[in-house]
């Protein structure tokens, strides 16, 4: 157990923290209790005490949702993901050439290939990297990004994305300074994670999703436009989107009611739409990357066609998730 988590404080320097919910995941088999805190000198929350690297890769491989997600799921999670990060990233490059760092089992790589992009990845979880690799034949470097920056192979690319990545890191200046090295001078840094000054998390209190013993620190767009200025990056966008992904419909509960459930709450985004009808016409069946390109989105622009991507609260960044565009300073 770590216990002197976050002092001092990775974006500010201050040691003052204050207790915001103290957290139990049996369920889970996390041992005993840990805390979230929000560091008084800027708003920054973590988890703490931590548990030691190998406790908590247990109960990665034990629990962690990712791992088990079912490839309707994952289809779906990515078509949305791809409207709401590249569809907006892509306005300011038109490299068609990504990096992804925690690419997991490789789906998003796999849609942009199938659209023409040169892809890559970075994933530490070996099975996941291997699925990538033999389903969808991408690029795949196992490891942390700190170990790929370092690699014998290693060259930086025009624009590097990470998505639900960096809430779990332990060091994320450590992290952020790699990605300063991955992302070539000039080039672009998407960077994806749960929004720390959501309605839904002030709504929810200590029952918000992000709120987990995966999620060592929880950023606001100052918090970690902040740690991005330190790291050599000039921060050029920051909003959120509101997750719009319809539930998925129970296995057990038959095709005609999923349709009438997925319908229903789907009204929300035409993107979510098109991934309710490629994750039916899909099924459990295995994914190809052609498959994927058939069955997700068309246009990569329809999010900033939603009302969500009009919506105040994505300018004033109150949505679930934050994305933060940056550029390598020179
Ligand atoms: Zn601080």
């Amino acid at each position: 157990m770590k216990h002197d988590v976050n002092r001092p404080c990775i974006v500010c320097g201050g040691s003052e923290s204050r207790l915001l919910h103290a957290l139990r995941f049996p369920r889970i088999g996390y041992p005993g209790s840990f805390e979230v805190r929000e560091c008084t000198g800027c708003g920054l929350l973590f988890n703490s005490p931590r548990l030691a690297d190998a406790q908590i890769e247990r109960l990665y491989d034990a629990s962690y949702y990712v791992f088990r997600e079912r490839e309707r799921d994952a289809v779906r999670r990515v078509a949305l993901l791809a409207s709401q990060t590249i569809g907006v990233a892509q306005q300011f490059s038109d490299a068609r050439d990504l990096l992804e760092v925690g690419c997991a089992k490789g789906y998003l790589m796999a849609l942009l290939q199938a659209r023409g992009w040169s892809v890559r990845g970075v994933e530490i979880a070996a099975s996941a990297a291997e699925f990538a690799r033999q389903r969808f034949g991408v690029d795949v470097f196992t490891g942390t990004l700190e170990a790929w920056v370092a690699a014998p192979s290693f060259a930086p690319r025009p624009m590097v994305l990470s998505t639900d990545v960096i809430e779990h890191v332990n060091d994320p200046p450590a992290f952020l300074r790699a990605m300063r090295c991955a992302v070539a001078p000039g080039g672009w840094l998407v960077l994806g994670t749960p929004n720390a000054d959501s309605d839904h998390r002030h709504a929810h209190q200590a029952s918000w999703l992000a709120f987990n013993p995966f999620h060592i620190f929880l950023f606001t767009r100052e918090t970690l436009s902040r740690l991005l200025q330190e790291a050599g990056f000039d921060v050029v966008q920051a909003y959120t989107y509101t997750n719009g992904d319809p539930p998925a419909p129970q296995p057990s509960s038959g095709m005609r009611h999923a349709v009438r459930t997925v319908a229903h709450v789907s009204g929300l985004l035409p993107v979510a739409r098109r991934a309710r009808d490629s994750m039916l016409a899909l099924a459990d069946r295995p994914v190809s990357a052609q498959t994927l390109l058939d069955h997700s989105d068309a246009d990569l622009n329809t999010y900033l066609s939603s009302d969500d991507a009009r919506s105040q609260r994505r300018t004033a960044c109150r949505g679930d998730n934050l994305v933060v565009i940056a550029r390598r300073s020179q």
